[in-house]
């Protein structure tokens, strides 16, 4: 299989004996290792020194992940411990542990307590919290998809633009603290243009206090609607005009660009409308709004009949979120090639809802191989993941017999095909250069 994954990159003198430690940490690894890749508890991977070459490798941005889902349950939790206004439910499920922030003058409801006495005084533990705000915590009765909806319900702690700041602020810090030098969030842009607006300059203003200290590290937004079937077209046309309102109307001033760049659906693939119901609405929006462009969650989906790849390839999108069932139709993955169309890859998020069971069987890896440019990215890693991207690297590095050469084009690529501007674009790809060169003299 080694053939299938490595794109004979030319690799330096130094490049060459790093690759050739990194083979080695991988078969010790696997020679060991006997596990199912659960990376939120399975502390042999952490501990294992190919995680922690993953760890400390330049990896470039993470471009797939989604608002109110980018801090894993430990960096979550000593967030809200931090925080003096945050309450946890500590009655029955299915409320409990949702988090909300409230004024303590106006009285505080039963079963909610302060966060940081409820962990203490032992309401809730941090293994209760594990299991409730991760996929850990599904149950025999529901599909894991049921499950993982309810934890984003839990999580609706952002109800005005002060605790949505402080949030982002703790989440971009903490990609910084990983060396991930971009992140683009899809967030949900609910109310009033207004509204909408003031939330996506929330959200800058955390960015700017970390571009403060941090002059190199970039966030880009895309906005989303949702396309479950339930959903009225009413609303997702509202939230879709609302992105395009931040596009227009919030850029990132210090940099002269986009800060909203652009638009995508989301919600699962199997039980929403089909991408053409969207159709005129998303045609329209982007011939309205030059500079907006579509990066489309599709092909995530094991259904035979799934049509949302082709679907998605006649609105002429720029990146696929997913792509993943793309070896279903030998026409359209050619397509996607010939077009130069990027994928957004997320292994342990196709792991852990159950699109494949062993990530040796990746469609990627013929996808790279057919010369398809993909990335590496998380999703939702707050409920999936240990921590974010580390792992999507790690799992495909062991998962595909990735050699250096592959993942210095894996990172690269996050770079090459992130929606900031061309000055950002090569600010990002000289620092990540200066980055990658340090590794390899640190590691040769
Ligand atoms: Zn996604």
């Amino acid at each position: 299989m080694a053939e299938l994954d490595t794109l004979r990159i030319a690799l330096t003198p130094d490049e060459q004996r790093v690759d050739a430690r990194l083979r080695a940490l991988k078969e010790d690894f696997l020679q060991s290792y006997h596990g199912q890749y659960n990376m939120l508890t399975d502390s042999e991977i952490w501990q294992s020194g190919l995680y922690r070459f993953c760890h400390s490798l330049p990896k470039g941005a993470d471009l797939h992940i989604h608002g109110l889902a980018c801090l894993p349950v430990r960096e979550m939790t000593d967030w809200l411990m931090s925080q003096g206004d945050m309450y946890i439910h500590t009655g029955e499920m299915p409320q409990r542990g949702s988090i909300r922030m409230m004024d303590p003058s106006a009285g505080i409801p039963e079963p909610y307590k302060r966060f940081a006495d409820a962990l203490m005084d032992g309401d809730i533990t941090p293994e209760e919290l594990q299991r409730i705000w991760s996929v850990l915590g599904a149950g025999p009765d529901q599909t894991i998809w049921e499950w993982f909806e309810t934890i984003f319900d839990r999580h609706l702690f952002a109800t005005n633009n002060d605790i949505v700041t402080r949030y982002y602020e703790a989440v971009f810090r903490y990609y910084v603290s990983l060396g991930i030098q971009l992140v683009e969030i899809r967030i949900l842009p609910f109310g009033t243009p207004e509204e909408a607006a003031a939330m996506a300059t929330a959200i800058r203003d955390a960015y700017y206090r970390v571009m403060d200290t941090e002059p190199g590290f970039c966030v880009r937004l895309l906005g989303c609607g949702l396309k479950y079937a339930w959903v009225d077209l009413g609303v997702t046309t509202a939230m879709m005009e609302n992105a395009a309102y931040i596009h227009e109307n919030v850029k990132d001033i210090r940099r002269g660009e986009d800060f909203l760049t652009a638009l995508d659906l989301v919600n699962e693939e199997d039980r929403s409308h089909e991408i053409s119901f969207y159709a005129p609405l998303l045609t329209r929006l982007v011939q309205e709004h030059p500079g907006l462009k579509l990066m489309l969650h599709c092909g995530e989906s094991l259904h035979p009949d799934s049509r949302s790849v082709e679907e998605a390839l006649t609105l002429s999108p720029v990146r696929l979120g997913h792509g993943f069932n793309l070896y279903q139709h030998p026409e359209l993955l050619e397509q996607v090639r010939a077009e130069g169309i990027c994928l957004e890859v997320c292994p342990v998020s196709n792991l852990t809802l159950g699109y494949l069971k062993d990530p040796a069987n990746h469609p990627a890896r013929g996808y790279r191989a057919a010369g398809i440019p993909i990335v590496l990215a998380s999703d939702d890693p707050a409920f999936q993941e240990h921590t974010n991207l580390v792992d999507d690297f790690f799992v495909a590095t062991a998962g595909w017999d990735l050699g250096l050469g592959d993942l210095k084009e894996l990172a690269a690529h996050s770079i090459r095909y992130c929606s900031a501007g061309a000055a950002t674009k090569e600010q990002l790809f000289r620092e990540w250069q200066r980055r990658w060169d340090a590794f390899i003299r640190k590691n040769c």
